[in-house]
């Protein structure tokens, strides 16, 4: 009979949101004319820029024409999408990214975890708690860990916390670390890294030769011009890092996919001889031979992201969720509660108020103001204690959730 990849039988089961979806339908079987708010998943809400659809559709139209059909593109992406994205998110920042560094792809979701498929199965990896569950469950796939204590921590990982008595800067790692995954504009923490605490981090992966997987989806959030939106603006951040960014969240593109993810040409990794080998190599040969590409018509949607209309309503809408997460910040705070994040990136990271756990806070407010927000400690141990609120929904029901737990006893 087929063997199955056993791996998969140490990931604790689909656990977060499949048990957030049990008690929704739980409560909405009790209550059925509950009205729930959801500020709980991390999709976008608002309609696709006009600027995308224009484009998609020509691309469409042409499609139907011999002269304009597409066939198979090249598995990196079209070069007059990469060129575009080297000039705006890098060159105009002053970044030395080659369009040819770029790679496009459906999904920094999968970037993320396929880029496993290049890496060594014994480097030693350091993420931070809480994490983006991404990170860590394709390791637990790839074999890369051990079995999961009772608080969901994997054997063989190694956690650095990024909570309020660290000011949401995690530790370097206190044994030596191959591999090394950071999100800023950090998801879930809403929390966002300094130039100076990018360095620290090039800085100790230089010295340890080890790898950066630096997930950048929510840069467009930034709203201090201080704050670096790539990894590349650090220096020496192209000796060790890799880069993923996504058009999910800045465009909206959660439904449409398409992201990229950089891979500097001099960046090298070690075989099991010790020989030098470029990482660029490694995956652009995985690309071309495990992917075939974006769509065309997806691509030049993504294109028109970088034109002048596109800019502005990209900002348009990255500015309407950031003011929702305002909204969420100033309300939280005047009912008492700590509140993290939300100022660069469109997640609120909530103290659940007077000790309670993450999933009593959790069901307080789905109990009490009908809103679902997502458990901290579903993102890790060190989330325990903490709820995350997400400014992805329309004005009116963000200020309704607020006003709904404006009403809870936060005592
Ligand atoms: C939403 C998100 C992404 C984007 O994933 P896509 O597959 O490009 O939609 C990447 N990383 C994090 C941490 C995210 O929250």
């Amino acid at each position: 009979m087929v063997r199955v990849n056993s791996h998969y039988q140490m990931l604790r089961a689909g656990y977060l949101f499949p048990e957030i979806q049990r008690r929704i339908k739980a409560f909405t079987a009790k209550h059925p004319e509950a009205d729930l708010i959801r500020l709980g998943i991390g999709d976008v809400t608002e309609p696709l820029p006009a600027a995308c659809r224009d484009a998609m559709a020509t691309a469409v139209e042409a499609m139907g024409t011999r002269a304009g059909f597409h066939g198979y593109g090249p598995e990196q992406g079209y070069h007059w999408l990469r060129q575009a994205i080297a000039q705006h998110d890098y060159r105009q920042r002053g970044c030395d990214v080659e369009a040819d560094e770029i790679f496009i792809s459906d999904g920094s979701k999968c970037d993320t975890s396929n880029i496993l498929d290049i890496l060594g199965d014994d480097n030693r990896i350091a993420v931070t708690d809480p994490v983006y569950p991404v990170y860590v469950d394709s390791n637990v796939m790839a074999g890369h860990t051990g079995p999961a204590d009772d608080q969901g921590r994997y054997g063989g990982l190694q956690y650095l916390p990024l909570t309020a008595d660290n000011d949401f800067c995690a530790p370097l790692p206190a044994t030596p670390a191959d591999l090394i995954y950071l999100c800023f504009p950090n998801n879930p923490t809403g929390t966002v890294a300094t130039r100076a605490e990018l360095q620290r981090w090039v800085d100790y992966a230089r010295s340890h030769e080890a790898l950066i997987l630096f997930d950048a989806a929510y840069e467009a959030f930034i709203r201090d011009p201080e704050l670096p939106h790539s990894i590349f603006e650090v220096e020496g951040a192209r000796d060790c890092a890799v880069e993923f960014r996504s058009f999910s969240k800045n465009a909206g593109f959660t439904g449409t996919r398409c992201a990229f993810t950089v891979v500097p040409k001099a960046l090298t990794g070690r075989t099991s001889n010790g020989d030098a080998v470029s990482l660029w190599q490694l995956w652009s040969r995985r690309q071309s031979t495990r992917f075939n590409g974006v769509g065309y018509v997806v691509q030049r949607g993504a294109e028109a992201v970088y034109s002048s209309a596109g800019q502005a309503q990209v900002t348009r809408l990255v500015t309407f969720y950031m003011e929702n997460a305002a909204i969420i910040r100033q309300q939280l705070r005047s009912l008492g509660l700590a509140v993290y994040g939300g100022q660069h990136a469109p997640y609120v990271w909530v103290r659940t108020p007077e000790s309670r756990s993450s999933w009593q806070f959790f069901d307080q407010l789905l109990q009490e103001a009908h809103v679902v927000g997502t458990p901290g400690a579903g993102f890790g141990a060190a989330g325990e204690g903490y709820l995350r609120l997400s400014a992805f929904n329309g004005r009116a029901q963000v200020e309704a959730a607020m006003a709904r737990i404006a009403r809870c006893n936060l005592r």
